[in-house]
């Protein structure tokens, strides 16, 4: 069998139904099983809903990760994780268990019926910005062809984003479901 290319494709994942942090671990768990390899994950972070405003706050957590799936095919793996969970597409931009956004697919530029990539919004949203700058401040958005620190610094983003601690229930450090199987972390390009 041919094996695709693999690419460095940054996910955001956000929840804000139900055991919000206990879903976030539970879709990084189900992508690693999908040829998903995790190399970095950022911190968890509660933010405040954009657009529909009148729902719970999210949990967000943005993760780098490799594969050699192609995009198309990583977006039905993310989607079908979502509905595996119990997510119904209802209310836009409403409540969710789970949401996984492709906003990078490496320096790739797809534009497709059902992908945009890099995800169009991400510059947008603090939700997104703030885990990113966390892990990958260096990282070039190749659209707007500036680091994720640049764009952070220069305040496009919306919403108010809070950094959670281990007690929120995400793992830290050593005690992460996805270190010892999903491999080593590599230092930020
Ligand atoms: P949103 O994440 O914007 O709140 P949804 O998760 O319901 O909304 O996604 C709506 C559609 O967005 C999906 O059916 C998918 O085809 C499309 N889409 C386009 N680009 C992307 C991307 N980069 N990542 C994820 N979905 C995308
Ligand atoms: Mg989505």
């Amino acid at each position: 069998m041919c094996r695709g290319q693999v690419v460095f494709y940054y996910l955001g994942l956000g929840s804000n139904r139900g055991d919000r942090a206990g879903n976030l671990v539970n879709a990084v768990c189900l992508l690693g099983e999908r040829g998903v390899s995790i190399l970095k994950r950022s911190s968890l972070y509660k933010t405040e809903p954009l657009g529909v405003t009148d729902q719970p706050h999210f949990y967000n957590c943005v993760l780098k990760t490799e594969s050699a799936l192609s995009a198309s095919k990583l977006l039905e793996v993310t989607q079908e994780i979502e509905r595996s969970m119990g997510r119904r597409r209802s209310i836009e931009k409403g409540p969710r268990i789970l949401d996984i956004d492709i906003l990078f697919a490496g320096d790739r530029i797809i534009r497709t019926n059902s992908l945009t990539v890099p995800h169009p919004r991400l510059h947008l949203r603090n939700f997104v910005l703030r885990p990113l700058l966390e892990i990958s401040p260096s990282l070039v958005h190749p659209v707007l062809k500036k680091t994720i620190g640049r764009i952070y610094r220069e305040g496009s983003g919306k919403g108010e984003v809070l950094l959670l601690t281990a007690d929120a229930g995400w793992p830290e450090g050593e005690d992460l479901p996805i270190n010892h199987s999903y491999g080593v972390l590599i230092p930020d390009e």
